[in-house]
């Protein structure tokens, strides 16, 4: 069983699954690449000046499962919630099953609907979550496009991803986590 489970590999789910993967939690992602990041050219995307969207999720799948993210080319058809946590049923037959459950699916909200989740009436009927993407049903996440409506953009789908990840990681820390790194001495001297 998979501590983490990410339905979607835009840039929300990638960027949840990279944080939980570096910090050691057993993470799976689905999707299929299939994100409307292929159609943008990014030049808002703070400390890249321009690159788009095709290299950008290329880049990110693969530091993602750098970190032993694993991402799974499938579609989810299914979701429960039962005692473990979630399972997740995909259109191959299989199911998964994990404790926490992040929903990070973008525009097509089919699978969603299901769960009946509150939406804001004034905003394309996004999901309500607070900022790490908690909804009133224990252990699950939603982020990303889902919660944005109109007012998405790539960088605050990965951000998002990552504020879920670290508060996963801190309710099982018992603390609160973030995940700084520093400049190894090795890393000055390449500069020199
Ligand atoms: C034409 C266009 C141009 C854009 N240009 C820009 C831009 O210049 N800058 C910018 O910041 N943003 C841009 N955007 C917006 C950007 O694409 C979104 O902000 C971003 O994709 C949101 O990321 P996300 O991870 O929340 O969702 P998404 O990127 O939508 O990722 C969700 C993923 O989940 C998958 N999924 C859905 N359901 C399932 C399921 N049941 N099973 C498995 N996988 C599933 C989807 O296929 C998708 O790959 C543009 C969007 C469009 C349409």
């Amino acid at each position: 069983m998979a501590d983490v489970l990410i339905v979607g590999d835009g840039p929300g789910g990638l960027s949840a699954g990279l944080f939980l993967a570096k910090n050691d939690m057993d993470v799976t992602v689905f999707g299929q690449n299939e994100t409307f990041m292929h159609k943008a050219m990014l030049y808002n995307y703070l400390g890249i000046p321009q690159i788009t969207g095709s290299e950008f999720q290329e880049i990110a799948r693969k530091q993602a499962e750098g970190f032993g993210c694993k991402i799974l080319d499938v579609e989810v058809t299914e979701i429960e919630k039962n005692d473990a946590g979630f399972a997740v049923s995909t259109a191959d037959g299989n199911k998964h099953e994990a404790k926490y459950l992040i929903l990070a699916s973008g525009f097509e909200e089919g699978l969603v609907d299901k769960l009946e989740l509150s939406r804001d009436s004034n905003n394309d009927d996004a999901v309500i979550a607070d900022r790490d993407g908690k909804i009133d049903i224990e252990n699950l996440y939603v982020i990303g496009w889902l919660t944005r409506g109109q007012r998405t953009q790539a960088i605050i789908s990965a951000g998002e991803g990552a504020a879920a990840a670290l508060s996963i990681l801190s309710i099982e820390a018992g603390r609160d986590i973030h995940d700084f790194d520093v400049v190894k001495e090795d890393d000055d001297d390449d500069d020199e």
